[in-house]
């Protein structure tokens, strides 16, 4: 299934997960428990990412994405970068993805690693976008940075090289996780100014443990607002306070972005069944 179908049925918020493969120190399979868990929870789809910089090959992306599919029966969607791929890596990969029955791509560009020299092919996933769509047969989603992506030069400028990404094929875009909705409307009202009326997903982190927070903020750059500093402040010596706050917390997000007419809501999950039932029970019926 093309997952752009999803989002056809207006009266229904679209619900997915993501999740991420193993490390190559372990078996592959050692994600299939958690990930029988999460596919349980019965998503509208599932997307599954690709290692960063390219690094560990495509190949666990593609066979996870395939399993979800194949032997849970969830719907998913392999997450693909570029900026570190030649195109003759990008056309064995989108093989692969296409012997593997996999229909929907999440384009990329990646981050640029140190020391790595990139391969010049793609320079953008706009590009990556264009050439996915020219081979054909693949749905595409796109990245998108509520708050602006860490190397733009201001928001105008991410939000017109956005439509360029959308122009070249991207059907649906995923969000950045944020911890303020109002970051979040401001940035959809920024979209529909410059004519980008794709559905858009709005990507939500459950925070559930310290080491987490100082991860995330490092790596993307998410302005926490201080109603979510104070709860995590509060709890972050009691590690089960802090989880369950932290569940409360993007619980309180799902909600109130339903209730202003989201698209859908992606769930970060790390593969974490728990928290993904946890809050899973918490939103269905709003769904
Ligand atoms: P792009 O859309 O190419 O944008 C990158 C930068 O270039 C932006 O600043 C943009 O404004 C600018 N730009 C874009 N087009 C142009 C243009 N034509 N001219 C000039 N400037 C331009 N990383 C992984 O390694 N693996 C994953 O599985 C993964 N999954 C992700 C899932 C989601 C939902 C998100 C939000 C991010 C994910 N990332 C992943 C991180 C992503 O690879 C990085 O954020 C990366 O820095 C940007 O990728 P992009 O596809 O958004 O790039």
């Amino acid at each position: 299934m093309k997952i752009t179908s999803l989002f056809e049925n207006k009266g229904k918020t679209v619900f997915s997960f993501e999740v991420f493969p193993p490390k190559k120190t372990s078996p592959i399979e050692s994600v299939y428990g958690k990930l029988e868990e999460i596919c349980a929870l019965k998503p509208d789809f599932i997307s599954v990412t690709y290692g960063a910089g390219g690094t560990g090959g495509h190949s666990r992306t593609c066979e996870i994405a395939s399993k979800i599919k194949h032997g849970f029966g969830v719907e998913s969607v392999a997450h693909l970068t570029c900026v570190n791929s030649s195109r003759a890596d990008i056309d064995s990969t989108l093989e692969d993805f296409r012997e593997n029955g996999i229909e929907n791509i999440l384009a990329l560009r990646g981050d640029f690693v140190p020391g790595v020299e990139p391969k010049h092919d793609f320079r953008y996933a706009s590009e990556l976008c264009e050439y996915i769509a020219k081979k054909g047969g693949f749905d595409i989603a796109g990245a998108c940075y509520p708050e602006g992506h860490v190397e733009a030069k201001d928001e105008v400028e991410d939000i017109l090289n956005l439509k360029k990404k959308v122009d070249a094929g991207a059907s649906h875009l995923i969000s950045q996780l944020f911890f303020d909705n109002d970051s979040y409307y401001r940035f959809i009202e920024r979209m529909r100014i410059a004519e980008i009326d794709v559905p858009v997903e709005a990507g939500i982190m459950p925070v559930t443990n310290k080491a987490q927070i100082e991860r995330m903020v490092s790596l993307c750059g998410a302005s926490l607002p201080s109603k979510f500093t104070k709860v995590m402040q509060r709890y972050e010596n009691r590690p089960e306070a802090l989880r369950d706050a932290g569940i409360a917390y993007a619980v309180e997000q799902i909600v109130d972005l339903i209730a202003n007419g989201v698209d859908g809501i992606h769930l970060y999950t790390m593969n974490n069944p728990y928290v993904a039932r946890r809050i899973t029970e918490a939103v269905s019926n709003l769904l």
